[in-house]
């Protein structure tokens, strides 16, 4: 089979798709189930029936667009990604996961490809947080992460529930009949940019993903005793950010000393009442971010952090409380999809570093029903969720054609 992937179509699509943002270019902003989101959902369908593929959303609005095998009867070959982008985002993120693979798809069908397993592009439903306050909405209800009844709990900023949203979106049908069965998906493939700088440095064009991190956030309150700054004498403070201060430190060292340089922790927000400078401060608020690949390990910070708070609070008279806002366990992607893929850069003579994903995708909750890997290209200095983002249309190219061939040995 002669395999050519058609580059230039592929980035005037990307292009094309860019445009259709709330943001003014180059940025893109696309927020799931505004009025942008259906236009682009609608851009892409008509993309996708242009290549003979047929169709079909799911109550959340989950997109699958099949090019039907010679054995219907058999589970599908799935591939895609994402169209939701963050306030201010890039045209590469998700994006090139669908676009390059509906191309992957039309390159297989120029070559004379016939697959025995159906091949299916699937576009998840906000992927990015942005929205309902929750990541991987469409793939966690999919893989059955999400229950319908959690899902209709979600509201939006606005207070508008979720299912009200995907209704007035003309998504109708029962959010039971969502998720999927393991029996489903034979395979699942996700091309995405590497969102970190390894791949560029190491000038390698391939990354063939082996294990995804999961993140677990906290939402950590101290609670002390506030006061004048002048006339509480230090003796007797209960001063909640010098608590904090010393358990911020207490998370780090937790994440340095977990005998592993895939455990991080980072305290990104840190809110102080009343913030005055001649203050107490009596509350502090911190949002805690902690990943690894691995289950075990990464728990074990989380047990860490829990006790040195139990010290902290004992010894300055505070009390800290810990929300867990979610822990998603980390996963090993399927040997099957990664020899597919590892396989297919080595018949196109193409580089390829094995990587773990630092970040988290749908495809973590793919993995949950169907054996699941993802394959990276280079994102210039390792940019992401910002407008200069940039993937050049060589790796795009490259990242295709790989993930079109993978396709081909999967689905025969
Ligand atoms: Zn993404």
């Amino acid at each position: 089979m002669k395999l050519e992937v058609d580059a230039p179509r592929l980035v005037s699509e990307i292009e094309a798709f860019a445009a259709i943002s709330d943001a003014e270019a180059p940025a893109v902003t696309r927020i799931v189930f505004t009025p942008t989101d259906l236009k682009a959902r609608a851009w892409l369908k008509a993309r996708c029936e242009e290549a003979g593929l047929t169709v079909r959303q799911d109550p959340i609005g989950n997109t699958f667009a099949r090019w039907t095998g010679s054995d219907p009867t058999l589970p599908v070959v799935g591939s895609g990604s994402h169209i939701d982008a963050i306030p201010n985002a890039g045209k590469y993120d998700g994006v090139v996961g669908v676009l390059g693979g509906l191309e992957a798809i039309r390159a297989l069908q120029r070559g004379g490809f016939r697959p025995r397993h159906s091949i299916e592009l699937l576009v998840f439903t906000s992927e990015e947080p942005t929205r309902f306050g929750i990541g991987c909405l469409g793939s966690r209800m999919l893989s059955g992460t999400l229950s319908p009844d959690g899902a209709r709990q979600l509201k939006d900023s606005e207070g508008v529930s979720l299912d009200e949203v995907r209704q007035r979106a003309g998504l109708h049908g029962e959010l039971e009949a969502v998720k999927l069965t393991s029996a489903y998906c034979k395979a699942f493939v996700e091309l995405h940019i590497e969102q970190g700088p390894l791949l560029e440095r190491q000038r390698i064009p391939l990354g063939v993903v082996t294990s995804i991190a999961a993140p677990a956030s906290l939402r950590i309150s101290i609670e002390g005793s506030g006061g004048h700054a002048g006339g509480v004498l230090m003796p007797g403070r209960r001063d909640a950010l010098c608590a904090a201060a010393e358990l911020i430190l207490a998370i780090e060292n937790a994440a340095r000393t977990s005998g592993a340089i895939d455990t991080v922790a980072t305290v990104g927000l840190c809110e102080v009442f009343p913030g005055a400078v001649n203050s107490i401060p009596s509350r502090v608020r911190l949002s805690v971010d902690i990943r690894d690949t691995d289950l075990k390990r990464r728990d074990g910070v989380m047990q860490e952090i829990d006790s040195a708070g139990r010290v902290i609070a004992a010894k300055r008279q505070v009390s800290i409380h810990t929300e867990v806002l979610n822990a998603d366990a980390p996963a090993e992607c399927a040997p099957i999809v990664v020899e597919a893929l590892s396989e297919s850069c080595r018949k196109h003579n193409l580089g390829f570093l094995s990587m773990v994903s630092r970040a988290y995708h749908d495809s973590l909750f793919m993995l949950a029903i169907a054996p699941t890997a993802m394959l990276f290209i280079p994102c210039r200095n390792g940019y992401s969720h910002r407008p200069d983002e940039y993937a050049s249309p060589e790796d795009i190219a490259r990242g295709t054609l790989v993930l079109a061939e993978a396709l081909a040995a999967l689905s025969r």
